[in-house]
């Protein structure tokens, strides 16, 4: 394994970190995961309340009982859920018993999805300084925050220099509009770890469109969609999900090709990366509270297709969907949106989810 400085706070982490939001249905079997990781040299793991059905701190605590140290743990609390400073103690509490830990290494204010946001995260009274007080008496050891802004606005808020460390979304589709932030990180010296390093699945499910970010014949595009992460100057940790020991293997195989990129591919890759890639889903899920019971983060996603490549591809995925589903023709229809703006709201990419059903609905319709 590769180990990096994590910004001023003198630690030493793993250039892959272990995302717990991929583990199956056996809790047992998770742990053993958890704890292969380890034994493969894996000293950082992410999790959070609610992930994996809320399991996930609960199966690291498991595994952490049998596990020598050190190993450095990352949670998290959202503005969301807890408002105040007295609920975010409270959280840090049950996590640190769901993961029989005395203390978190690194406790992040989750999702801040823009300055507004921000700005109730630091209010008196409010998450931050529950978090602080809970660093002074040793509950927790930094604090960082994990984002789904834009570059300039991660700027602004790591100049405030408040966070030690920041957990953001970056890979090869969505970098340039990502880098602002990394930057900044570097210059104020801050730990950067990335999830999301394969688009939310995005990157292997379309496996042939991405085929030219391989830069070798034994890689696969998933491996390179990682080192492409861990290629990149000033970012720490790349996080990966994974719910089985040879998702493990497959990972940790990464670090045995060289960590760059070299001027060719990274030139071919920005060429192909368009502004309208930012624009994709990476079927996070998070929009999933849809009051007319629409799939729109489904939607979202055969529209990727058709922003990928073109109007066909994306009818045919509706149709394999329905057939897969067993759907009937009318449990599809994405004109059933009332635009109550609840997904928007709750969209990490920000896309105009709204404007995009009535798209496909008119491209359904002229099918
Ligand atoms: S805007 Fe439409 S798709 Fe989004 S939550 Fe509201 S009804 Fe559902
Ligand atoms: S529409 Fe937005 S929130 Fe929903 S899955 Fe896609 S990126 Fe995530």
């Amino acid at each position: 394994m590769i180990y990096r400085p994590y910004g001023k706070t003198g630690k030493h982490v793993s250039v892959i970190g272990m995302g717990g939001m991929r583990f199956g249905e056996d809790d047992n079997y998770g742990a053993e995961v958890v704890r292969h990781a380890s034994a493969n040299g894996i000293n950082y793991f992410d999790t959070a309340p609610y992930y994996n059905d809320d399991r996930s701190e609960d199966i690291f605590g498991k595994a952490f009982q049998k596990m020598p140290a050190p190993f450095y743990v990352s949670t998290k609390s959202s503005i969301n859920d807890e408002k105040t400073a007295s609920e975010v103690r409270e959280r840090i509490e049950n996590s640190l018993k769901r993961m029989n830990l005395e203390k978190i290494n690194f406790y992040h204010m989750w999702c801040i999805m823009d300055l507004d946001q921000y700005h109730r995260v630091m209010a008196p009274g409010g998450p931050y300084e529950g978090a602080l007080k809970a660093r002074e008496e040793g509950l927790i050891e930094h604090l960082c925050f994990s984002t789904h802004c834009k570059g300039e606005d991660i700027q602004r808020i790591i100049e405030e220099d408040v966070f030690e460390g920041v957990l953001l979304g970056y890979n090869v589709i969505n970098h340039p509009f990502r880098q602002q932030g990394v930057e900044a990180a570097k210059k104020h010296q801050i730990g950067v770890v990335t999830m999301n390093p394969l688009g939310g699945g995005l990157i292997p499910r379309h496996q042939d469109y991405f085929d030219f970010i391989r830069e070798f014949d034994d890689e696969t595009v998933s491996q390179a969609a990682l080192r492409f992460n861990l290629a990149q100057d000033g970012i720490t940790v790349a996080l990966t999900g994974m719910g089985t020991k040879e998702e493990v293997d497959e990972n940790i195989k990464v670090i045995q090709r060289p960590l760059v990129v070299s001027q060719g591919k990274l030139e071919e890759i920005r060429g192909k990366v368009t502004s309208f890639m930012d624009q994709l889903c990476t079927n996070c899920q998070y929009c999933r509270k849809c009051p007319s019971k629409i799939k729109m983060n489904y939607y979202m996603e055969a529209y990727n297709l058709y922003l990928l490549m073109g109007e066909e591809e994306m009818l045919q995925q509706l149709e394999w969907y329905r057939k897969k589903n067993d759907l009937k023709e009318e449990d599809l229809l994405p004109g059933d949106c009332t635009a109550c703006g609840i997904c928007e709201s709750l969209c990490t990419q920000k896309l105009p989810i709204i404007e995009r059903l009535k798209e496909i609905q008119k491209m359904m319709d002229q099918r």
